[in-house]
């Protein structure tokens, strides 16, 4: 999904206030209806309506009018309130190209004020619906409705915990520089996803780092989870960055030792395919010792065991329902399906908007949008 910051320019105070008033009325309903959210922008003269019209035409908003007139946010919508919020704190300025696209997350380059580049990670772990879930599970209680908000959030705030309480014990992570919402801003890594390496010059060096890096995160009670090509940065030193921290786990989770084998692995297949690299040595997880806690600190970022709980259950779930459903995973569609079966005049509203959206794209070159609010 591409993430165009220009159209933030065109939103006004009150825009953003009904954008918020939304969210706000996601916490317990699935859509929002149009007078709640009147009542909690609390606008004068129609100012809501006229704002839900906006949202709605810069596709912030999606609207459903099957059961009652309603509101949800879009992705889109939900990246614009982070956005914003980074703004006002003056964590970022621009927003750059996309650098990657995950089943999971979008990544982006973003400068602050200086020009100094950072990277934008926007989580979409709800890209996987959630209609088919069962309504008896007590765990999503009123949140169901806004599973999908809940889920990117928690993981956002998961990878910003572990990367702090990683980068302040001197593991070789990027730097954490802010989050909000469903995005975390961090240091950009010099370097490329080690999948995109076809020789080193130090094999063995870089394969010893990559095993002792294992052996440092099981010494502080960790596992990552997804120790791979795609997640290990290698720069032109052939030096390593880890990235990606969602799935991280516990060495006290009762699979501790397959997910253990299972990173170990991950590199030595890695290694000898693409470099005919056997290396002769693994560590084994009995070998490591847990002599370390990083606990305090991941719950002092905010992440604590009861969200951590709550997370790892959602996750356990789209997992399941990806695996055994095969649905739709990619909530965009759903909403563009949706969009069709609407009435004509939306239909026609549709076309306009496709319509703009091209100028807009045309008008889209290469590098840095800035992002400017209106009511700065
Ligand atoms: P996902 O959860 O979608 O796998 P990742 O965090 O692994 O997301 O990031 C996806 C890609 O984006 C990486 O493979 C890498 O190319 C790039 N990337 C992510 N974070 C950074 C960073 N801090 N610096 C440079 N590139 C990054
Ligand atoms: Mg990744």
């Amino acid at each position: 999904m591409k993430l165009d910051a220009k159209n933030l320019r065109y939103l006004t105070k009150d825009d953003f206030r009904t954008l918020v008033s939304v969210e706000m009325g996601m916490k317990n309903h699935e859509l929002v209806p149009v007078n709640l959210i009147c009542t909690i922008a609390n606008l004068k003269y129609g100012g809501t309506k006229k704002s839900i019209t906006t949202l709605h035409k810069f596709k912030l908003l999606f609207h459903d009018a099957r059961k009652y007139d309603g509101y949800k946010l879009t992705y889109l919508g939900y990246d614009f309130l982070a956005l914003k919020t980074l703004v006002q704190r003056g964590v970022c300025a621009y927003v750059g190209n996309q650098i990657g696209v995950g089943k999971e997350s979008d990544i982006y380059i973003v400068a602050d004020e200086d020009n100094k580049e950072m990277v934008l990670k926007l989580h979409r772990l709800g890209r996987t619906s959630f209609k088919t879930i069962k309504n008896n599970r007590d765990y999503l209680k009123h949140r169901k409705s806004a599973s999908w908000l809940y889920l990117s959030r928690l993981a956002a705030l998961k990878e910003f915990a572990y990367m702090k309480a990683l980068h302040d014990n001197g593991f070789p992570v990027p730097t954490p520089i802010d989050y909000n919402r469903h995005t975390i801003v961090m240091s950009r890594v010099r370097g490329y996803p080690m999948t995109q390496i076809m020789e080193l010059r130090h094999p063995t060096k870089v394969y010893n780092d990559l095993m002792n890096l294992l052996v440092k995160l099981a010494n502080y009670g960790l596992i990552h989870g997804d120790f791979n090509e795609f997640n290990i940065l290698i720069s032109d030193e052939e030096e390593i960055t880890l990235i990606d921290f969602p799935q991280m786990v516990s060495t006290s989770h009762i699979n501790a030792e397959m997910y253990f084998d299972r990173d170990v692995n991950c590199i030595r297949t890695f290694f000898e395919k693409r470099f005919g690299f056997i290396g002769q040595k693994w560590p084994k997880l009995a070998d490591c010792q847990n002599i370390h806690s990083l606990d305090v600190q991941i719950a002092a970022s905010g992440f604590t065991r009861d969200l951590e709980k709550d997370f790892d259950k959602l996750a356990e779930e789209q997992i399941d329902l990806s695996d055994d459903e095969n649905i739709d995973n990619d909530n965009d569609n759903d909403e563009e399906e949706e969009n069709n079966n609407n009435n004509e005049e939306e239909n026609n509203e549709e076309e306009e908007e496709n319509n703009e959206e091209e100028e807009q794209e045309q008008e889209q070159e290469e590098g840095y949008h800035e992002i400017e609010t209106s009511d700065e």
